[in-house]
């Protein structure tokens, strides 16, 4: 059963564009990103990668949420620091786990997510964002927290859109989901893609994340070691053997995969 039929009309239009440019972060003295550029285009972004590899620290650097070197622009603009600045710019992200807050209804947690703006623009904001997921209307005034893992990751896609991104992040929306709720997050990441909110999305879930996406990014050890057209990169040989699996190269560790294919693979660039 799809519970989502109408397109979203919350979210952005202008078409964000996201440039990152030698870019650097970590944790104190340890750098977990070093000199890492990327392009994140209007679309579905994906990036994949395995665990360690610094996918979580590449979102929370391009949130402002931990200190970032080299160069990020949106739309042309240079990437503000703060927080607070980078929301107020357009961009939104969904953190792994969710972070909302349990003991409040869907509808608080939702208000929060519209912080920014005066009390009438949210509360037209979050009738918008009930007309975009309709499920979340009738759970209105449930507690967050005793509602399933991928409701909760509705109300927390939800809560970001509150905020009408123009660049939409996601951290592993799919983490800890029954396969019928994986295939409707991502249907509902891609129809957000599609109605104007540049999307960029961590997954662990390489087959469907790339299924539904426009471009990937492989990341591993801090670097990029693929990238490319996801229909392409589905198919390379990187992909398929480091991470679905397949081919003679089963017993190699996903890096050493990786950097050799890649280096022989002329679909490299996006
Ligand atoms: P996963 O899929 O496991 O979440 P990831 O690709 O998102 O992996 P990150 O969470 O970005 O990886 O972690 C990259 C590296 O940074 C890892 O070596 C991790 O141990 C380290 N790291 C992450 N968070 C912190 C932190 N708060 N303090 C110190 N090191 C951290």
């Amino acid at each position: 059963m799809m519970f989502f039929g109408p397109p979203f009309v919350l979210g952005g239009s202008s078409r964000a564009h996201l440039q990152v440019q030698s870019l650097s972060a970590g944790y104190g003295a340890f750098l977990v990103l070093r000199d890492l550029t990327l392009e994140i285009k209007p679309g579905l972004t994906v990036i994949l990668g395995p665990n360690g590899a610094g996918k979580t620290t590449l979102l929370k650097a391009l949130s402002g949420l931990i200190p970032r070197g080299g160069e990020v622009q949106l739309n042309g603009e240079a990437l503000p620091e703060k927080t607070s600045d980078i929301v107020k710019g357009g961009m939104a992200l969904v953190p792994e786990g969710r972070q909302l807050f349990p003991q409040m209804t869907v509808t608080e947690n939702l208000e929060l997510g519209g912080w920014l703006v005066g009390k009438a623009e949210r509360a037209r904001r979050l009738e918008q964002a009930f007309n975009d997921f309709p499920k979340l209307r009738e759970r209105a005034e449930q507690l967050a927290g005793t509602m399933s893992g991928g409701e909760q990751q509705m109300v927390a896609v939800a809560r970001a859109m509150m905020s009408a991104p123009r660049l939409l992040m996601l951290d592993e929306p799919s983490l800890g989901l029954a396969p019928r709720m994986v295939d409707e997050l991502l249907a509902i990441t891609r129809r957000i893609a599609d109605n104007g909110t540049t999307v960029l999305m961590v997954e662990q879930n390489v087959k469907k994340a790339l299924a539904v996406a426009d471009r990937g990014y492989v990341l591993e050890r801090g670097t990029l070691v693929a990238s490319g057209p996801a229909a392409l990169l589905a198919r390379s040989t990187v992909i398929r053997e480091a991470y679905l699996g397949a081919g003679a190269a089963g017993a190699t560790t996903a890096t050493s995969a990786a950097k050799t294919t890649v280096q022989a693979e002329p679909e490299r660039v996006l």
